[in-house]
C-alpha cells in the first residue's frame, strides 16, 4: 500500500523531536509533542482490534496527528491566523471531532488547522472571528486525552469532486518521515549489534 507509514505507539509513549515553540512561530498545538493513541498521519493499523476504523474499513487511515495530552491540557494555535469555524462536532461534515473543535486559518500558510476533541464551554474557547497568534490558547483537551490535528487545504473537502480528508490534508509536521528515519536508525543499530 502506498500510504503505509505504520506508526502506532501507545498513548503518550513517543515524544517526537520538534523545535521549541517560539512566540509567533508555527508549533504543535500541545508541547512537547507526543503522538497519541490513534497514531499519526496515514496510519495503517495492524489489526482490526487496534481500533474502530469507521467508514474507512480495515486497514484504515487516519487523516491527522493525535497529540497526547490529559484532559484540561491547554491547546494552542499552531500558527498565527483567524478562527474561521468552531462547533460541537455533532453533525456532518464535522461529526466525530467533538465534543468541541476549532478551525484556524493560518496567515502564512493559508491552510486550515483543524483541532478536534476539545472540551466545550470553557472560558479559553476561541470564538469564530478571533485573531490568534501562534501559541495563543484556543481551548483545552477533553477527556479524549488527545487533540486531533489536521492541516486542511480547504475547510471541508470537495466531496463532489472526489476529494476526501486525505487528498485535502497535509501531514502537519512530516511526523511520519521523522519516525521512519528513527525506525531506520533503530534497524541499523540492530544490524550493528548483531555483528559484535
Ligand atoms: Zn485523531
Amino acid at each position: 500500500m502506498s500510504y503505509a507509514r505504520v506508526i502506532r505507539p501507545a498513548l503518550g509513549a513517543t515524544p517526537v523531536p520538534t523545535d521549541l515553540p517560539e512566540p509567533g512561530k508555527p508549533q504543535p498545538p500541545i508541547y512537547p509533542l507526543q503522538i497519541g493513541a490513534h497514531g499519526a498521519w496515514l496510519e495503517v493499523r495492524a489489526s482490526p482490534s487496534d481500533g474502530a476504523c469507521g467508514v474507512h474499513g480495515y486497514p484504515c487511515r487516519h487523516p491527522g496527528i493525535d497529540v497526547a495530552g490529559a484532559a484540561g491540557t491547554p491547546v494552542v494555535s499552531p500558527e498565527t491566523g483567524t478562527v474561521v469555524m468552531a462547533g460541537d462536532g455533532a453533525s456532518a461534515p464535522y461529526a466525530g471531532y467533538g465534543p468541541w473543535f476549532v478551525i484556524i486559518q493560518g496567515d502564512d500558510s493559508g491552510k486550515f488547522h483543524f483541532l478536534g476533541h476539545l472540551e466545550p464551554a470553557t472560558s479559553s474557547m476561541a470564538p469564530v472571528g478571533a485573531q490568534v497568534g501562534a501559541g495563543d490558547q484556543v481551548g483545552v483537551t477533553s477527556s479524549a486525552d488527545h487533540t486531533h490535528w489536521e492541516v486542511r487545504d480547504r475547510i471541508v473537502p470537495n466531496f463532489a469532486a472526489g476529494e476526501d480528508n486525505f487528498t485535502n490534508n497535509s501531514d502537519p509536521l512530516g511526523v511520519g518521515t521523522v519516525l521512519l528515519v528513527g525506525g531506520a536508525a533503530l534497524f541499523l543499530w540492530l544490524l550493528m549489534r548483531k555483528r559484535t
